[in-house]
């Protein structure tokens, strides 16, 4: 089913509660109606999920789409999942099965499309670690398709799908995920190493354990708006890296991608920004990482100027620049 609304409210449909609007929403149910939606979509338009990584600097003068496509089929430990579906009930379910593999993603907002998208990670494990394919609708071509995984060209919160070349291109319907029946347990995070020493884990146990390490950490999105992480942690020279460590022996630093990567919350709170305000929004206390809506009644101007001082003072202290992972719309 097809359902559209005109001048719509998106107050609700991002998490960063920016009080702004589009001309126009399409919210559908089943992959067979986008070849019906695009022969009739004229002008600008967007696909959203759960909205948890965008930031609406302003209103949207186009179309917005939504997958309601919902749906979780198991066959062995092979799961077929909506784009639509939400990715935290999926995870709940598959850790009632005692299907391991997602647990360590537990309580990422958003959709299961969207994640895909994303390649969304937490605690060690990133989502393409476990997807099989995705099947996906070509705009272009007007055709389904079905992309494995391996050249969707994942990386660290990347995919073909955030290519400038594809960006609008391809709308997920759903995604197969190969989880495990037997236990697979990742704890390298610190906050889950007491599961170590635990005889007969479950999935269950882990998933409980992820969310009060996060509840601990990061913004309720019911209560606090946000987009979680706000910048990306950057990857520098290793030379770069070392110079630096000389001027900073306690700087955090893994190898990764040719080179270090240094986590941007360490930058941020060593630039002097946590719990830094700019109108209604402010640099979350518990993590500076994160930009939060505190009033409740930000401004996208707001965000947008804390994120700018943000990025000049890591930028005047270290010399890295920060890029942003939240979506800028
Ligand atoms: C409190 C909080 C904590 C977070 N923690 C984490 C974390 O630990 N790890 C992490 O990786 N992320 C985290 N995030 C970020 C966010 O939850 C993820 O990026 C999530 O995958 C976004 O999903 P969404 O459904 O909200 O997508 P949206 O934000 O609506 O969209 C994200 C992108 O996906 C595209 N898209 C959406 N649906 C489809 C579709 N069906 N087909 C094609 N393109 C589509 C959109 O166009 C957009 O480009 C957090 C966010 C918040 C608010």
């Amino acid at each position: 089913m097809i359902t559209r609304y005109c001048d719509y409210d998106l107050t609700r449909r991002n998490t960063f509660r920016m009080k702004v609007r589009c001309d126009s929403w399409i919210d559908y149910d089943s992959p067979d109606d986008l070849p019906a939606i695009f022969r009739e979509l004229s002008g600008k338009w967007m696909h959203i999920g759960g909205g948890s990584n965008l930031l609406f600097t302003g209103d949207f003068h186009g179309t917005i789409l939504h997958s309601s496509i919902r749906g979780v089929h198991a066959d062995g430990t092979v799961v077929t999942v909506g784009a639509g579906e939400k990715l935290d009930d999926v995870i709940s379910w598959a850790c009632s099965q005692g299907l391991w593999g997602l647990e360590n993603l537990s309580a990422i907002p958003g959709e299961a499309g969207a994640a895909a998208v994303q390649n969304v990670g937490a605690y060690g494990v990133e989502i393409s670690d476990l997807i099989v394919d995705v099947r996906v609708f070509d705009t272009l071509t007007r055709k389904f398709r079905v992309i494995p995984a391996a050249e969707v060209a994942y990386g660290y919160r990347h995919s073909m799908f955030k290519e400038p070349v594809n960006k609008s291109r391809f709308i997920i319907v759903s995604l197969r995920i190969k989880l495990s029946d037997t236990p697979s347990p990742v704890l390298t995070h610190s906050g889950l190493s007491q599961f170590a020493a635990v005889e007969k884990l479950t999935p269950e146990a882990v998933r409980g354990g992820v969310i009060a390490v996060r509840a601990s950490k990061l913004p309720d999105p019911l209560v606090t708006g946000s987009a979680g992480s706000f910048f990306k942690n950057p990857v520098i020279p290793v030379d770069r890296g070392v110079s630096l460590l000389a001027s900073y022996p306690d700087m955090p630093h893994y190898q990764a991608d040719g080179g270090w990567k240094i986590p941007a919350a360490w930058l941020i709170e060593r630039s002097g920004m946590r719990g830094r305000a700019e109108g209604g929004a402010a640099v979350w206390q518990r993590q500076p990482l994160v930009i939060v809506n505190l009033s409740g009644n930000a401004s996208p101007a707001d965000i947008i100027s804390l994120e700018n001082e943000i990025i000049d003072a890591v930028l005047s202290r270290f010399g890295i620049e920060l890029s942003p992972e939240v979506e800028h719309i």
